[in-house]
C-alpha cells in the first residue's frame, strides 16, 4: 500500500496549529512496566482543541469548495464535535447550526450548561435540539430540514452528517495523524484509541498502515459494545478506502476492539473510569476527559493486565482532547463513589 498521494487531493482547510506532540509518561511508565506515550491531540489548538480539529479541516475544506456559508451539525448535549464546529467556523467566517442530542440520561445541571454548552453559547452558534440519541438517520434528516429552510433564505448550507451513508472525510484528517506519528515514532509496539463514530480509529489505522507500520491499533470502544463497533468500523474502513482508492480487506482484518472500558454505556462514568482518569491526573498532571479519554485508558490498563500490552513495551495512547466537558460532569466526578 503506497498510494498516500491521493490525500492530498481533498481540499482542506488548515485548521491545526501544526504537528501535536508526542510526549514521554514517564512516571506513569514506571507504574505500569511498560515505556507508555502520549500523542497530544488535546492539543490541536483551535478552541479548546480535540481530535475534531484534524476531522474538520476536510469538511470545512469541501464545505469552502462549495461555496458554503453555514455548518450544519448533531451531537451530543456535551459534543466537542459540534464545539470544535462552531469554532471552526469563526474562524473561516462562517455560521454554524449546532443540533444537540439527548444520547445520555439522568444528568445534572451542569452537563446542560457548563463546559462545551457554554463554550458553544460564547461562540455564537445556533442552537437546535434532537430528543433522540441513538438515531442517526432521524438527526441528520432534522439537519437536512433546517438546512432546506435556510437556502429558502438565501444562506449556503452544508451538513456535516452522522451517518455511515457519507463519505467518512473526517477520518482523512486521522491518515494524516496516523502517517504524523508513524515520523516521530515509527517503533511503537501498539497504539490505542477510543473508537466513537470510527473516524479517528479508523483513519489513524489506515494513516500507520500506508506508512507502512505492522503494529496493533487497540479501538477502545466508547459508545457501542464490540460487536456492533466491529461492525461499523468494518464500513468505516471500508468507505475511508474507497476515497483514498485502496484496498479495504488488509484494512478491515486489522480491526481490534475491546468494549471492557465501555459501561455503564456512552457518556456514563464506570468507577473504574474514574480511577483512570484521576490516576493519570495524580501521576502526570495531565487531564482526561470522562466520555472518551479516560475510557481509552482505562482500555489501555485493561490491555496491560491480561498480558496484550507485554511489560516493556512501548505503547502510544491517543489524547483525543474532550476537556471542556469535565465542567459539565462537575456532579459526577465529585460524588463519593
Ligand atoms: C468525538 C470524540 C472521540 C471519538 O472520535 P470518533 O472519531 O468519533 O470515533 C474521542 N475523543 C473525543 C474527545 C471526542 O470528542
Amino acid at each position: 500500500m503506497a498510494r498516500t498521494n491521493t490525500l492530498a487531493n481533498f481540499p482542506r482547510a488548515r485548521l491545526m496549529s501544526g504537528p501535536t506532540p508526542l510526549e514521554r509518561l514517564d512516571r506513569m511508565s514506571n507504574k505500569l512496566g511498560i515505556d507508555l506515550w502520549l500523542k497530544r491531540d488535546d492539543l490541536t489548538g483551535l478552541g479548546f482543541g480535540g481530535n475534531k480539529t484534524r476531522q474538520l479541516e476536510f469538511y470545512f475544506g469541501d464545505a469552502l469548495q462549495q461555496g458554503a456559508d453555514t455548518i450544519l451539525i448533531t451531537g451530543a448535549v456535551q459534543s466537542n464535535y459540534v464545539r470544535s464546529a462552531a469554532a471552526a467556523a469563526a474562524r473561516l467566517g462562517m455560521q454554524s447550526v449546532l443540533q444537540l442530542e439527548e444520547r445520555v440520561p439522568d444528568m445534572g445541571a451542569d452537563y446542560y450548561s457548563s463546559g462545551n454548552v457554554l463554550l458553544a453559547k460564547i461562540l455564537g452558534a445556533e442552537h437546535m435540539s434532537y430528543p433522540k440519541g441513538e438515531d442517526e438517520a432521524g438527526a441528520d434528516a432534522a439537519l437536512h430540514a433546517r438546512a432546506e429552510e435556510l437556502k429558502a433564505q438565501g444562506r449556503k448550507p452544508y451538513v456535516i452528517h452522522l451517518g455511515l451513508n457519507h463519505p467518512p472525510l473526517g477520518a482523512l484528517g486521522y491518515v494524516v495523524a496516523g502517517q504524523e506519528l508513524c515520523q516521530q515514532m515509527p517503533d511503537f509496539d501498539a497504539v490505542v484509541v477510543p473508537s466513537g463514530s470510527g473516524a479517528t480509529h479508523g483513519g489513524l489505522l489506515t494513516g500507520v498502515a500506508l506508512a507502512g507500520v505492522n503494529s496493533p491499533v487497540f479501538g477502545v470502544c466508547v459508545r457501542r459494545d464490540s460487536s456492533k463497533q466491529h461492525a461499523r468500523m468494518q464500513t468505516v474502513l471500508q468507505k475511508l478506502a474507497d476515497l483514498l482508492e485502496i484496498d479495504a480487506p488488509a484494512l478491515q482484518a486489522k480491526i481490534e476492539v475491546l468494549d471492557e472500558a465501555l459501561p455503564p454505556g456512552y457518556g456514563k462514568l464506570s468507577a473504574t473510569t474514574r480511577n483512570a482518569l484521576e490516576m493519570m491526573a495524580r501521576t502526570e498532571g495531565v487531564f482526561l476527559d470522562p466520555v472518551y479519554s479516560a475510557k481509552t485508558f482505562a482500555g489501555l490498563l485493561h490491555l496491560v493486565d491480561v498480558g496484550k500490552i507485554q511489560p516493556g513495551q512501548k505503547v502510544v495512547m491517543l489524547h483525543t482532547g474532550g476537556l471542556p466537558a469535565l465542567f459539565g460532569y462537575q456532579s459526577e466526578l465529585t460524588t463519593s463513589s
